[in-house]
């Protein structure tokens, strides 16, 4: 099965031009790998060929895949202490590369810590069109002083001279938020120095820079063929580092970096929308979840090459500390949900307020209707403001009640003990501002199916601020009455927007 020689010049020349996503083929046997190298096609820009994670792997199944690749292939045949995932004896590895610089492989991937091979190899590398990429991982952890010094090393041993290597690759082991100014701080000096590198975080604290790292200079990023196939901790799947982050398209500058600041944001899907929207713009700019341990280590660190924020839990009131102004209606909540940066400056807003008054007035206009509030956490505040800004009466009840008192005595409204809540006439809208419901505990509700009737009428709307799932019990007990039921997908949706208008004055529609 082969290719013309003017379809691999045309492959060879965007692998030095573009950024690229790679997906790492893990299959047990060559069998297998083959039809995850099929599967990798749609994503990839280039694969890589895993051999220490097939059975038995030898040069005869590395050139039958090899023959067989429509993309560029990375081999590598890692010893287990690199992450391998089967143990190889050097004996083993030494054929496997043999086998891939004999079969025309279009990089090997070798890592320093293997002197012995990379010695051993070099000669055949020389006389080959296979081209070596030199790696570093540090499993344990992101230390300034040590990636700085293998990358240097690395520099003087393989970037010098006419025999280079094509590529070094250093990777490490993220602890904390502020790991991640590491790596960019290293493509950011590979870049001035004109060596060609790979380099980002691993492990959860460190998923952002997989996605951010092409855009600060690394050749390549990884990509997972599906989440059950990541071959590393942290790592995304190929399919959303093409769709959605967009790693690989071509741009002429540095983008514009945005992100969703909170712990945990694994469940966040606003990257999803913000992405989207950029692409829909055609704005040069990427949004990325940053899971944050430390909010002054990451506006310390991070906080400068930010253009804007999202910010949810815990960080809404904490952020306030680091902002240069917050805008009136976050003052009154004492919450910011939002963050822009314009001349230098970081301003604080929040839209939690107005997207849940978007998404109620769909259904319902707010003025001079009674309206339940239970929660008094940070979106019952967002959610009471809006209510009596927009001329509604709020009434607020909460588990601990305390809350829904101090809430009341700093916005308005009237807090009510839950035993009261049904002691006036029913409520034209109820609203549940608490977790309960919330994926996993998808059965909870803040109120039973015998108290919601008992609390509203016909004309009732309930709306629920958790949007996953979209439909809470809550509010299947709503539509099971006959009520009308606005989910928090159309809240989530609305104060995206606003997010979005705030950072780059662009409008959207419903
Ligand atoms: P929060 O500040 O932590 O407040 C949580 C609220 O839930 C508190 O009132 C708490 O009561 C109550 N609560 C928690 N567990 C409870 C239980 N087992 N029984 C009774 N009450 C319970 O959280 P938040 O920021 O307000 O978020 C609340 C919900 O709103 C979350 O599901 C969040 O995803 C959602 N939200 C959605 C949007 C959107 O765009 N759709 C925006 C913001 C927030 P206590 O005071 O008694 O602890």
């Amino acid at each position: 099965m082969s290719l013309s020689s003017s379809f691999w010049r045309a492959l060879q020349k965007r692998s030095t031009e573009i950024n690229m996503i790679c997906v790492p083929i893990i299959g047990k046997t060559a069998a297998d790998a083959l039809h995850d190298m099929e599967k990798a096609d749609a994503a990839a820009d280039i694969i890589e060929l895993r051999l220490d994670s097939m059975k038995n792997p030898d040069s005869r199944k590395l050139a039958w895949l090899l023959e067989r690749k429509k993309k560029m292939a990375i081999v590598t045949a890692r010893k287990f202490s690199e992450g391998g995932f089967r143990k190889l004896s050097f004996q083993e590895r030494l054929e496997i590369y043999r086998g891939a610089i004999l079969h025309h492989a279009d990089f090997v991937d070798i890592e320093l810590s293997s002197p012995g091979l990379l010695e051993t190899l070099r000669p055949s590398l020389e006389q080959s069109q296979t081209k070596l990429i030199v790696s570093f991982h540090d499993f344990s952890g992101t230390g300034r002083e040590k990636l700085f010094s293998a990358y240097a090393a690395m520099k003087r041993q393989f970037m010098a001279g006419k025999k280079k290597a094509y590529a070094l690759k250093i990777i490490s082991y993220a602890r904390s938020i502020g790991d991640i100014s590491v790596i960019l701080e290293l493509l950011e000096r590979a870049k001035k120095e004109h060596v060609r590198i790979i380099a980002f975080c691993m492990g959860p604290f460190g998923e952002a820079s997989r996605a951010l790292c092409c855009s600060f200079g690394s050749w390549l990023t990884y990509g997972a063929l599906s989440i059950e196939k990541s071959t590393a901790p942290g790592q995304i799947e190929a399919k959303l580092l093409r769709d959605v982050y967009c790693v690989n398209q071509h741009r002429h500058t540095t983008p514009k970096i945005y992100g969703l600041v909170g712990n945990p944001v694994k469940q966040s899907k606003g990257y999803l929308l913000h992405n989207g929207l950029f692409r829909k713009h055609h704005l040069n700019a990427i949004y990325v979840n940053f899971l944050v341990d430390n909010l002054f280590e990451f506006m310390g660190k991070l906080g400068n090459k930010i253009s804007g924020l999202s910010v949810t839990i815990p960080y809404k009131e904490e952020i306030i500390s680091y902002l240069d102004g917050i805008d009136s209606h976050a003052k009154s909540i004492g919450a910011v949900n939002t963050v822009v940066r314009k001349d230098g400056k970081l301003r604080g807003y929040n839209t939690d307020w107005s997207g849940a008054i978007r998404a109620l007035e769909e259904s319902i206009s707010v003025r001079g209707k009674r309206a339940l509030i239970i929660g008094a956490g940070g979106a019952a505040r967002a959610v009471c403001y809006g209510i009596i800004r927009h001329g509604g009466h709020a009434y607020i009840t909460n588990r601990t009640f305390s809350k829904a008192r101090q809430l009341a005595a700093d916005i308005g409204g009237i807090p009510l003990p839950l035993m009261q809540i049904s002691a006036g006439k029913p409520y034209d809208i109820i609203i549940n501002c608490t977790s309960l419901g919330m994926f996993p505990k998808i059965k909870q509700s803040p109120l039973s199916l015998n108290s919601l009737r008992k609390l509203s009428n016909s004309g009732t709307v309930a709306f629920d601020t958790v949007y996953n799932p979209e439909y809470t019990t809550f509010l299947n007990h709503a539509r099971s009455l006959g009520l009308t039921a606005v989910s928090g997908v159309s809240m989530f949706r609305f104060q995206a927007y606003e997010q979005f208008f705030l950072w780059t004055r662009k409008n959207q529609g419903k």
